[in-house]
């Protein structure tokens, strides 16, 4: 795959004749054929820029590839305003009805969100932005921690916060915290212009403030700022106890008196589990699974393999960062990730794989409004496949193997209070633009009591303050990205439901739906996709209420203490 870069002003100029072109088209089948064309310079421009992002979380010592992140950044905007020239020569087209049958209605409708998320009053702002969201990137990225004889950075301090040791994982959560006590001022810095930026481009473009913007940016078009708030209640109501009572069951298992924060990532006195061999192993293992799980797994998986589309073995200089991308004029997705010994490994082959699989089973769309789905909906895809693999787990975590469901499941069940607190906290902070950063810190603190009640910061001030938010790099770079995960945990749960908890008969039709739904891509909002795979809505109360219910009995019924 090679990199060749788009120049933005002949780019343009291609566009903005094609457009022209569609406009006066004279019957659909030019208009399509054209449309076909946009797409394919559309197709072009966005390949490149993810080869761009590849090579540069390959090497992030490389200038020249860091270059490359700063020429996408500053043009990507203008890239966009081209797009939004089609978006609006698409739904004031007079072939729209042919288009629309041949294409489906909601390419016309990503069409108009999206113009409402854009204007060109807004450029220069969301140059800027991408700017700051790359700046917190490095900051975060220049951590230089000085700890046992070793100059570590935080991803390479993470393994000691859960070790079995206590005084080191104390030490260790110490040493992470204190590189964001001592960058406070950056991080509040960076932060406070993001919020004004944002919140100017929202006036800018005649909204109150930046939510409703945030919301048309994500292109959620069938629910809303209400259905989200009810969302987040019932997560309170039903699952923010069951959390703490899973946390109980933790301190009790590791004979505490009291959960302290440096206990938090570590789960069995025993020792978390761990894949019992190294990556290679595990990446050979992993041919085995997705063999046996079904034909369609079976050619993607080899499709992976053979044109080396899995980046996933540790090297100096690569970013220490997990994604799937899908480049568009290959038709191939590709994952990136460092395998470090953890059982996070297994989840790049599951939930990484499950985002890639997707990609795979829609790349015949040719548009990228269809190969990628809106951020909830590519998340019921990657959470699902960690469920529906887990008849697998036993190849990578032999005796492990149910000490590692178990964590699992506890692990998304924890992760749903702190999911949809992250969206209460930036609701919140978008509604009161004009918050100081202190009052910020405390706005979230008190949030943390709510829906994590079990939270002991003890000498750590400042997570006692309210800081813990700032290494959540969605609140910097994607604001509002992050109920997605908690919308998607739901219907994931259904699929564990369905095709573990209700054993094998239900196994084949739940795989039958969810290959369905990634065959479905992006071609659909979320809860039509939802349909389509026999999904109930996780904006329905019931529907949390049961799959808690579900999740209470299974580990009631186990001892965790044999773990
Ligand atoms: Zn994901």
């Amino acid at each position: 795959m090679k990199y060749v870069k788009p120049e933005i002003a002949e780019t343009g100029k291609t566009l903005s004749k094609l457009i022209a072109d569609f406009k006066s088209a004279s019957s659909f089948n030019e208009a399509d054929k054209i449309m076909f064309q946009i797409n394919e310079i559309r197709n072009e421009f966005e390949s490149m820029k993810i080869i761009a992002f590849i090579n540069y979380s390959n090497d992030t010592n490389n200038v020249l590839y860091s270059d490359e992140q700063d020429y996408f950044d500053s043009n990507y905007p203008l890239f966009t305003d081209y797009v939004m020239e089609y978006y609006k020569a698409l739904v004031k087209s007079k072939y729209r009805n042919e288009l629309s049958e041949k294409y489906g209605a909601h390419l016309f409708e990503i069409a108009e969100i999206s113009l409402k998320s854009f204007d060109q009053a807004i450029i220069d702002d969301m140059q800027k932005e991408n700017h700051l969201a790359s700046e917190y990137m490095k900051l975060k990225a220049s951590a230089k921690i000085n700890f046992k004889d070793k100059e570590l950075n935080l991803q390479e301090l993470e393994p000691y916060m859960e070790s079995k040791d206590r005084s080191l994982r104390k030490e260790a959560f110490t040493a992470y915290w204190k590189f964001f006590g001592d960058n406070k001022e950056e991080f509040d810095k960076l932060f406070d212009k993001l919020v004004y930026l944002r919140n100017d481009m929202a006036v800018k473009m005649g909204y109150k403030n930046y939510v409703e913007l945030g919301y048309a940016r994500m292109k959620r078009m069938d629910y809303n700022e209400e259905m989200i708030n009810k969302f987040r209640e019932n997560i309170k109501k039903y699952i923010v106890p069951l959390a703490e009572k899973l946390r109980e069951k933790q301190r009790k298992r590791l004979g505490l008196d009291k959960l302290m924060v440096h206990d938090l990532f570590y789960q069995f006195s025993t020792g978390n589990p761990t894949p019992k061999g190294d990556p290679e192993w595990i990446v050979d293992q992993g041919k085995k699974m997705y063999d046996e799980l079904s034909s369609d797994t079976r050619e993607f998986y080899d499709f992976m393999f053979e044109n080396e589309l899995m980046n996933v073995f540790s090297r100096k200089g690569k970013a220490d960062m997990g994604y799937c991308e899908y480049i568009p004029k290959y038709r191939s997705p590709y994952i990136f990730a460092n395998m470090n010994g953890t059982d996070d490994d297994i989840t790049v082959l599951t939930h990484e794989a499950g985002h890639a699989f997707q990609a795979y089973a829609s790349r015949n769309f040719h548009f990228k409004e269809y190969t990628e789905p809106t951020m909830e909906s590519a998340e019921v895809h990657s959470m699902s496949m960690e469920f529906l693999t887990y008849p697998w787990m036993n190849l990578f975590f032999k005796e492990d193997t149910d000490k590692f469901k178990y964590s699992h499941l506890n692990g998304a069940v924890n992760f749903l209070p702190y999911g949809v607190m992250v969206d209460d906290f930036q609701h919140w902070v978008y509604n009161n633009p004009e918050a100081t950063p202190d009052e910020r810190k405390s706005r979230w603190r008190e949030m943390e009591k709510v829906y994590m009640p079990h939270l002991n910061y003890g000498e750590i001030d400042f997570l006692e303050e309210g800081g813990r938010w700032q290494k959540q790099g969605h609140i910097y770079e994607s604001p509002f990205y992050y109920i997605d995960y908690c919308l998607a945990q739901i219907c994931a749960f259904q699929f564990w439901s369905k095709a573990i908890q209700n054993g094998n008969g239900e196994f084949n039709n739940a795989l039958k739906d969810y290959i369905k739904l990634c065959e479905a891509g992006g071609s659909r909002s979320f809860l039509e996709l939802l349909k389509l795979a026999n999904l109930e809505s996780p904006f329905e109360e019931g529907v949390i209420k049961k799959v808690v219910n579900e999740i209470e009995t299974y580990i009631d019924s186990l001892d965790d203490s044999a773990f």
